[in-house]
């Protein structure tokens, strides 16, 4: 990701130069993993920047956080409040933003203790189809992964910490490795899980199918929505447990996830899907869901979080004389 210091990220509470964002490498969640984050995508609609289901993946991580016991120092509001001031300082139409929770620079050993200061930050960078252009139309290849998910009782899945990322690394890493665009994780009993940054959905005699939070997934905000929009079409959506064998003999498989949006899959090792590519359901659940952000989608849910742009110095003068 390009180093741009004329941009600049929330931290601690206010707007700072991109390279003044800096932590102490003494910072305990670079040694732990006690990060708690979020990625919320920004999208340029015809009613200017809107944050897509802010207030909703504001509230994860609080509940990530909350998970480690980590009070996050600031109102809801806050957070939500510097999400709109990254985009609007920076003259954002379209981002993907990372607001991060951390413990920082206290002291040494993995027990956070309340002395251990909790910083927060938010930062906005540009990103487009996160497994290509080409994979996003034509469908990405992956493989399922040699690595486990974390088992239940050992990290909690359902908190998007730091830490959890070490199971992304090594699946991604190695599906990359071997060729494909990602990979997709097993859970303990060798049931699907997820892709390393996505959730994964089977469709297979014209009902879909996805994991259930039992299976070490993240539940992902974008999983829900297109739960939501696929039961508004008339699809039954199951969650269930889902052997390996279920993505050989699927109809269609794609993937969901802020980054990877709706992904269609074209084979899972090496075996394509029947629609070897993006079969009609997943057309129509793309079409739906970018459909929200051109208007050709009624958002009905009140998902856009409009994000208003930040007065000109000019206007912000004239607006302090009308007061
Ligand atoms: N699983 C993992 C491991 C992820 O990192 C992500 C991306 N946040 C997802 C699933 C999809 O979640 P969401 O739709 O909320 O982005």
């Amino acid at each position: 990701m390009p180093i741009n210091a004329a941009k600049l990220i929330w931290m601690d509470g206010a707007l700072k130069p991109w390279r003044e964002a800096t932590v102490h490498v003494m910072t305990h969640a670079l040694h732990y993993g006690t990060s708690f984050f979020e990625g919320v995508r920004v999208y340029d609609t015809p009613n200017g920047p809107a944050a897509f289901r802010l207030c909703d993946h504001v509230d994860r991580l609080y509940d990530s956080a909350g998970i480690y016991g980590c009070v996050i120092p600031y109102e809801k509001q806050t957070i939500i409040s510097a999400c709109e001031d990254v985009v609007a300082s920076n003259r954002l139409d379209s981002a993907y933003l990372r607001p991060i929770v951390f413990y920082g620079y206290g002291e040494i050993g993995p027990t956070p203790t309340p002395q251990l200061p909790v910083q927060v930050a938010v930062v906005g960078v540009p990103m487009g189809a996160y497994l290509g252009e080409e994979g996003q139309t034509r469908g990405v290849d992956v493989c399922v992964s040699s690595w486990r998910r974390p088992a239940p009782g050992t990290i909690p899945t359902a908190a998007k910490a730091g830490g959890n990322y070490l199971s992304s690394v090594l699946i991604s890493s190695e599906a990359k490795r071997r060729g494909f665009a990602e990979g997709i994780g097993l859970d303990v009993n060798g049931l699907v899980s997820e892709g390393a940054g996505e959730n994964v959905f089977v469709v297979r005699g014209g009902r879909i199918h996805t994991p259930p939070a039992a299976a070490s997934i993240l539940q992902g905000i974008t999983r829900d929505t297109v739960i939501t929009l696929a039961r508004r079409e008339g699809f039954d959506v199951i969650e269930q447990a889902m052997p390996r064998e279920a993505l050989y003999l699927a109809d269609e498989v794609f993937l969901t996830g802020t980054a990877a949006e709706i992904t269609p899959v074209r084979s899972v090792d090496d075996r394509p899907t029947r629609a070897n590519g993006p079969g009609p359901v997943t057309q129509l659940l793309k079409e739906r869901f970018f459909g929200l952000f051109d208007g050709t989608t009624k958002d009905e849910w009140g998902w856009l979080h409009r994000i208003m742009a930040q007065p000109k110095k000019q206007d912000r003068r004239e607006a302090a004389i009308a007061v």
